[in-house]
């Protein structure tokens, strides 16, 4: 493994940042090229489990031999976001003196100009270069993996639609619960790297691949977990041949695809005390309880009811328990299209 570090200027003077940058060497020069990060929002730290268990894994396999496309591993993608600690709380999803989400505003750019990204740095602000540089490490790679977490939530990924039915294997090899099929329009890393491809017709037939991957919720950061989670990965690029060896035999993958659409994002109308009613996993009917908020605390008719908008499984729930108008609540698959008004891309800001 060679190890390298992105020094990344700060907007001020005497700040700089800097990001880890592991790398395993293919034995392969042709051989499809790796790469993956996690907690680019800050805050979400299975991610960072996950790829240190998979780099345990990745250096045994290098010792052996076994590496046979290049495979480079960013396990802590924004020191930005990590040093926003706000009244001992960290805020590692927006940029602090932006307000940017660190998920968006990524360049939609053809491969041909990923050198670009690369170029005036000294005009760009730090959280611009750094987005820059990780998009540029990602497009010289043809599968690349970004990993998250929602709040409190089962196994998820999302995938844009073109990369689906063909990623059932990654889904398999994880064990995910359910897979969001994402439209493509929004500006996440995820789909900046998937622009990108788009754009490409001399992929040589390989099979190019990139997902967000959603690790559960923000607390199940958990040595169990993240080791099963590492294998998982490690045996999708072994199915892949980017790793010699022979990945487990895989059954079928039994869970649920969801196009965006049929994703029922449920917000509270009112502000108030949340008593939760469903669970994730939970199936519900039109109709039927979600959750209570408590919106004038000792008043006899101080609670409003959330009721679900159609028949569903819930996949997410905040795990916040106060709410302002329109917040999130869950996130619910749903086999009908939901009503509510949605633009395309992101479900969330
Ligand atoms: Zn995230």
């Amino acid at each position: 493994m060679d190890e390298n570090e992105l020094v990344i200027i700060g907007d001020t003077s005497g700040v700089s940042w800097v990001v880890p940058v592991k790398r395993f060497k293919g034995i392969n020069e042709a051989a499809p090229k790796v790469y993956m990060q996690g907690a680019l929002h800050a805050d979400e730290l299975p991610g960072p489990a996950v790829l240190h268990f998979l780099c345990g894994l990745l250096r045994q396999a290098e010792a052996e031999n076994r590496i046979v496309g290049d495979i480079t591993i960013v396990p802590q993608a924004n020191p930005v976001g990590l040093a926003q600690q706000l009244f001992l709380q960290l805020q590692g999803r927006f940029d602090s003196s932006t307000g940017t989400n660190f998920n968006r505003d990524f360049p939609l750019i053809s491969l041909q100009d990923r050198e670009l990204l690369l170029s005036g740095e000294e005009a760009k602000t730090a959280i611009v270069k750094l987005k820059n540089r990780l998009l540029n490490m990602a497009l010289a790679a043809d599968i690349v993996v970004d990993l998250h977490c929602d709040n409190e939530s089962l196994f998820y990924a999302y995938i844009c639609e073109e990369f689906w039915p063909d990623a059932k294997d990654f889904a398999g090899a994880l064990g995910l619960h359910s897979v969001f099929l994402s439209d493509g329009q929004s500006t996440a890393f995820e789909e900046a790297v998937a622009y990108a491809f788009r754009q490409d017709e001399s992929s040589d037939g390989r099979r190019r691949f990139v997902t967000t991957l959603e690790l559960r919720g923000q607390s199940d950061v958990d040595e169990t977990l993240a080791k099963a989670d590492a294998t998982g990965l490690y045996n999708f690029l072994t199915g892949r041949g980017i790793i010699a060896g022979d990945a487990p035999e895989q059954s079928d993958w039994s869970g649920k695809a969801t196009l965006l659409d049929h994703i029922e994002v449920v917000r509270s109308p009112v502000s108030g005390t949340i008593l939760f009613n469903q669970s994730l996993n939970s199936t519900v009917k039109a109709g039927e309880l979600l959750a209570k908020i408590i919106t004038n605390p000792g008043d006899e008719n101080g609670v409003y009811e959330v009721v679900a908008p159609q028949d569903g499984t819930i996949i997410t729930r905040s795990s916040n328990r106060f709410v302002a108008c329109g917040d999130q609540l869950y996130k619910m698959t749903c086999d009908a299209p939901t009503t509510a008004q949605r633009a395309p891309g992101a479900l969330e800001s």
